[in-house]
């Protein structure tokens, strides 16, 4: 390998927007079988919207803005924005707590309140029609999260995110050229699901702790290297354990540390272009 061509090919991609860490990344590249998506803020725009809120408007948006105060979760961003929309006051939480994957917690007036997914739910039951709202919500491929306090479910919130307008081309690009594509997300089967179709994503690997994400690598390599694209957001292990890291330009700090290559432009069109001239650029320099 000639460094000078390394250069030439790093060169040219970093004109491009799309930045390539080191010649490892570019012969990684070039055994790539299978780019793993995160979903929020990758595939999708990542400002996802409070479209439903089913129950007493004001006291769910109350309690739920109050504990999403503390999260920077893209979930808590549209419960505190419409919450703003509706001049809610905010109260007081004690003992906040963060709970991977699932939602957040802490005590207001004295008394435990939650908002969060199913899992966080524990013992706590939906009445039936609440079940039969959360799941009418779900088909709509919305995101419901369940408000609560002393132990009692008071309503539901669902939460949309739309795909990017690059997403369908960006994904289409990858398949013609023979790559398999997947969705990895902490998100429920039915959300991703729908989102991938919407998309023309191959696989989808749902319900999948932060934690977990990288692990979930291990069956894919069987078929090959596989390549993440993220924004760091909650997956910065899996941008560093992948064989390939595609970090977001738009991403976190760590995303752009972890990754491999970085598109700069943060067009998702960009992992196509970036897989394309690595390869160029290896096959030149190998
Ligand atoms: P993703 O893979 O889409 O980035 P996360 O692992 O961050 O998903 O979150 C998975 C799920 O956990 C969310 O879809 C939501 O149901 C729940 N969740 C996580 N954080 C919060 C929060 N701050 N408020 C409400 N729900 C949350
Ligand atoms: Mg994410």
């Amino acid at each position: 390998a000639t460094p000078t061509a390394l250069m030439v090919g790093t060169g040219r991609s970093a004109k491009m927007g799309i930045l390539i860490k080191n010649g490892q990344v570019l012969e990684a590249v070039n055994d790539v079988k299978t780019v793993v998506f995160d979903k929020t803020g990758t595939i999708t725009v990542g400002q996802p919207r409070v479209t439903n809120i089913i129950g007493d408007r004001e006291k769910i948006l109350q309690i739920a803005a109050s504990l999403e105060q503390a999260s920077e979760h893209p979930l808590a961003v549209a419960i505190l924005n419409e919450a703003k929309q509706t001049q809610i006051d905010m109260m007081n939480v004690d003992r906040f707590e963060a709970v991977e994957g699932k939602g957040v917690r802490g005590e207001i007036n004295g008394q435990m309140a939650f908002v969060g997914n199913d899992k966080l739910l524990e013992n706590i039951r939906l009445t039936s029609e609440l079940s039969r709202q959360f799941e009418k919500l779900q088909q709509q491929a919305k995101t419901v999260v369940v408000v609560g306090q002393a132990d009692q479910v008071i309503g539901l919130i669902a939460i949309q995110d739309t795909p990017k307008k690059t997403s369908q081309a960006a994904v289409a690009a990858l398949k013609n050229r023979g790559l398999k594509t997947v969705m990895l997300t902490g998100d429920n089967e039915q959300v991703a699901q729908s989102i991938a179709n919407e998309v023309g994503i191959d696989q989808v690997i749902a319900n999948v702790l932060p934690k977990d994400k990288a692990n979930r690598f291990k069956a894919l390599q069987a078929g090959g290297k596989v390549a993440f694209v993220g924004d760091g957001i909650n997956d910065a292990p899996a941008l560093s354990t992948a064989d390939v890291g595609i970090a977001m330009g738009s991403g976190t700090d760590i995303a752009i540390e972890s990754g491999g290559i970085v598109l700069v432009k943060n067009d998702l069109r960009d992992v196509d272009r970036a897989l394309a001239l690595s390869q160029k650029t290896f096959n030149r320099i190998k």
